[in-house]
């Protein structure tokens, strides 16, 4: 089976979407066979994968999980895009939010999403899973859905309220729906240790989460080369292959392949 590996944080702007598609294409880079998934309405990865008008594709993420809810049947390759990097992608648009508020209410509506990755098999090694800025319906079934979640936290905020909001939700999926959860760890993304918040704000998290979770200690700096990939639709190896943020996120691939 793959290993599904989501990317999760209700706080919007924290590298969710650029985590997945680095970690998505450095998995790739190492021979594994990957998709990702935009499970956001936004459709952010989408565009930064390079298609710049989401809500013109018409095989998406919500026709998906349309015909899953419906059990409809599908070809499993339906909507599946490939992008020149090496990596699939299960793109989404604005009719994703439609399917949020048509979940609300119905039976097994929290599993959709690991029916459709179940269905998959053994087609990928990874399944990295983009999420949106919030812990509704579709973010409780990536959850479902999970091996593993990466926490991307942006280190100039203090986050621990909303961190601990994201805990509580994720150990009752954990207790109630998905026993085999498990958080990989916090990533630290956009760091700038000139700063003295940055410093602070990781020795906090060190202090509170340090002794239960897993703290990344290879963080991700602050770069405005990152901040360019999205316009581009490709990595931050192919837009700044030597610079910082491509060697960090180099890096996590390896920790997450170590994981195996
Ligand atoms: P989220 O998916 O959590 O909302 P994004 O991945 O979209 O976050 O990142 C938010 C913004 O920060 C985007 O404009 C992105 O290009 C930028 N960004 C991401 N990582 C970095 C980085 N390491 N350095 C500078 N800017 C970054
Ligand atoms: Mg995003």
């Amino acid at each position: 089976m793959s290993k599904v590996i989501i990317c999760a944080n209700q706080k919007g702007g924290v590298a969710k979407t650029t985590t997945t598609v680095n970690l998505g294409i450095g998995l790739a880079r190492e021979g594994k066979k990957v998709l990702v998934i935009d499970n956001d309405p936004q459709g952010s990865l989408t565009e930064a994968l390079g298609y710049q008008e989401p809500d013109s594709l018409e095989i998406t993420l919500a026709q998906i999980m349309d015909w899953v809810l419906n059990e409809e049947p599908f070809d499993i390759t339906a909507g599946i895009l490939h992008h020149e990097e090496g990596i699939d992608l299960m793109p989404a648009n604005i009719e994703l939010s439609g399917v949020e508020t048509s979940l609300v209410g119905i039976m097994s509506s929290e599993t959709v999403l690991k029916e459709y990755i179940d269905m998959l098999g053994n087609k990928y090694d990874y399944i990295i899973v983009d999420c949106s800025p919030n812990l509704g319906q579709l973010t409780l079934n990536a959850l479902v859905a999970a091996d593993e979640i990466i926490i991307p936290v942006q280190a100039a905020y203090l986050p621990i309220k909303g961190l601990e909001q994201l805990l509580k939700t994720i150990s009752r999926v954990k207790r109630k729906m998905n026993p085999k959860l498990h958080i990989m760890g916090i990533l630290l993304t956009m760091v700038d240790y000139r700063t003295n918040y940055a410093n602070e704000i990781t020795e906090v998290l060190y202090q509170v989460y340090g002794s239960s979770i897993h703290i990344f200690e290879n963080v991700i700096p602050m770069s405005v080369r990152a901040a360019e990939t999205p316009a581009e639709g490709v990595s931050i190896y192919k837009h700044d292959a030597k610079g910082k943020v491509a060697i960090a996120y180099e890096e996590l691939t390896k920790e997450v392949i170590s994981h195996e």
